[in-house]
């Protein structure tokens, strides 16, 4: 028998290694295992990390190339140096990954190099090494979910971990689902020179964004140039030399057609990732859709062992994943730890980006909730003016009666940076009038969603 420790945590992605630092910062024994060659997960290695990074470099290339001129700046001739940009999007991930390292150094949190199986309660196998704990945390994270007639390569047809790597900008790239990676890396790419086309099998695209929002997110990204084909589903691909050849039919039936494509980027959603763990040896519960079960303390079913981030119910998103691997040490350490689930952003990292928070309106009509809603567009906002970023606009919904903040929607300008202000609102229980009266530099972006909690009330300023 190996070392023991009081917390052992599985997968070290933003769920996992954020909860072994916090169960270390209260003085646990912790160790965190990790099969893949560098800490981070998901997130650091393949998601957030990278596809952030080629997101700026892609903007910074169609800046140049496209708005500079509009600011009095001549550039010349513009090239791509793809494998440069490459290279920086790794040296990124490095040294996000090195930091997750020194900070388990730092906190003396042990990495268990290797697959780790749950092979009873707590005891955890890595490297046919047994160690005792007395708390086990699944966080083994999500992957890709596959698609029936689509067969991966990583190539040709590709998850976003290959749509992150690729050597050459395609002719064509179709993307097989309108979420929020297919869209972020679908922009990607077009902004680098491919024709970029998203089939969407639902007639919206970001399925539960607010619709009003994502009608003009569809608009905007049509007008830089994105194809869509919406209420259509992918039902063959068949591979050549020369590319890849879908079938496509309509949602609801009807004739196929053939569409091609150089590059095909399957992006239909994430499912949970619990292979070779031992959940069933162990006796921890899955729900319909695979995830394991937990209650409202992130405890599975089998005592000792609790389960956080994407491999459980709820939004599958880095944020969530760490608050609730905080939430989980502390429920371990006998503290009180929580998550409020209706205070975490969203958002979609294309530009103009996309925030949300709470809920949408269609959200407040299914459940009856009496409602105000403030609207103010980045047209009139004197930063985005200067910026040259005037598409989209803020959205504040509140009740009715208390005026206090349900949802707040964004599609602008650093949307992403936007929403944190109404994140506190909701976190704090303020009302719109609260936003409203709250002052706001000038001139900055924010004063949109100021001037949105004012128009909750019918007295914008500045429209
Ligand atoms: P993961 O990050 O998936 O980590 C799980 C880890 O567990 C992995 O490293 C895996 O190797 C390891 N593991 C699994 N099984 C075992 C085992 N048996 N033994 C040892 N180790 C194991 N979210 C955002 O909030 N913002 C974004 O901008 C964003 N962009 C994304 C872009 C892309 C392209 C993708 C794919 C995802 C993106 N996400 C984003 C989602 C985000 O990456 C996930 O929500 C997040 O990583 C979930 O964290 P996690 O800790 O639950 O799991």
């Amino acid at each position: 028998m190996s070392e023991s420790f009081d917390v052992i945590v599985i997968g070290a992605g933003p769920g996992g290694y954020v909860c072994a630092i916090r169960a270390a910062q209260l003085g646990m024994k912790v160790a965190c295992v990790e099969k893949r060659a560098t800490l981070g997960g998901t997130c650091l290695n393949v998601g957030c990390i990278p596809s952030k990074a080629l997101l700026q470099s892609s903007e910074n290339f169609e800046e140049i190339s496209h708005s500079f001129a509009e600011h009095g700046i001549n550039v010349g001739q513009v090239s791509l140096d793809l494998g440069r940009m490459q290279a920086r999007k790794g040296e990124v991930v490095a040294a996000n990954v090195k930091g997750v390292e020194f900070l388990f150094k730092k906190n003396k949190v042990t990495w268990l190099k290797g697959a780790g199986k749950i092979t009873a309660p707590g005891k955890v196998e890595v490297e046919g090494q047994t160690y005792e704990t007395k708390n086990i945390v699944i966080a083994t994270g999500s992957d890709s979910a596959p698609l029936r007639g689509v067969e991966v390569d990583e190539k040709q047809i590709v998850t976003s971990t290959g749509g992150l790597e690729l050597e050459k900008v395609p002719g064509h790239l179709v993307v097989i689902g309108g979420g929020v990676i297919g869209l972020e890396l679908g922009s990607v790419w077009r902004r680098l020179g491919a024709e970029v086309t998203v089939i969407e099998f639902l007639d919206r695209l970001v399925p539960g964004m607010d619709n009003e929002i994502g009608k003009q997110f569809e608009r905007v990204l049509g007008k830089q140039g994105m194809k869509f084909k919406l209420k259509s589903k992918v039902t063959a691909a068949e591979k050549s030399a020369d590319g890849v050849t879908l079938t496509v039919e309509p949602a609801a039936g009807g004739e196929a057609e053939q569409i091609k494509a150089d590059v095909v980027l399957l992006a239909i959603g994430r499912r949970p990732y619990v292979e070779g763990l031992g959940v069933a040896d162990a006796g921890v519960e899955l729900d319909e859709r695979g995830r394991v079960k937990v209650d409202g303390q992130f405890r599975t079913n089998v005592p000792g062992i609790y389960a956080i981030g994407d491999v459980i119910a709820g939004p599958m998103l880095a944020h969530k994943a760490e608050e609730e691997g905080v939430a989980a040490a502390e429920i371990i350490a006998g503290q009180h730890g929580h998550v409020n689930y209706a205070a975490i952003p969203g958002v979609v990292y294309t530009w103009p980006e996309v925030a949300t928070v709470g809920e949408t309106e269609e959200q407040l009509k299914e459940r009856g909730q009496a409602y105000t809603v403030g609207k103010f567009p980045f047209t009139a906002n004197g930063r985005a003016r200067a910026m040259g970023s005037t598409d989209g606009f803020v959205k504040i919904l509140a009740d009715k009666q208390t005026d206090r903040v349900l949802g707040a929607h964004i599609l602008g300008p650093d949307a992403g940076t936007l929403i944190a202000e109404m994140v506190m609102a909701i976190e704090f229980g303020a009302s719109a009038e609260d936003v409203a009266r709250t002052c706001h530099a000038h001139p900055s972006l924010n004063e949109a969603v100021k001037e949105a909690a004012l128009a909750a009330d019918g007295r914008a300023l500045h429209i």
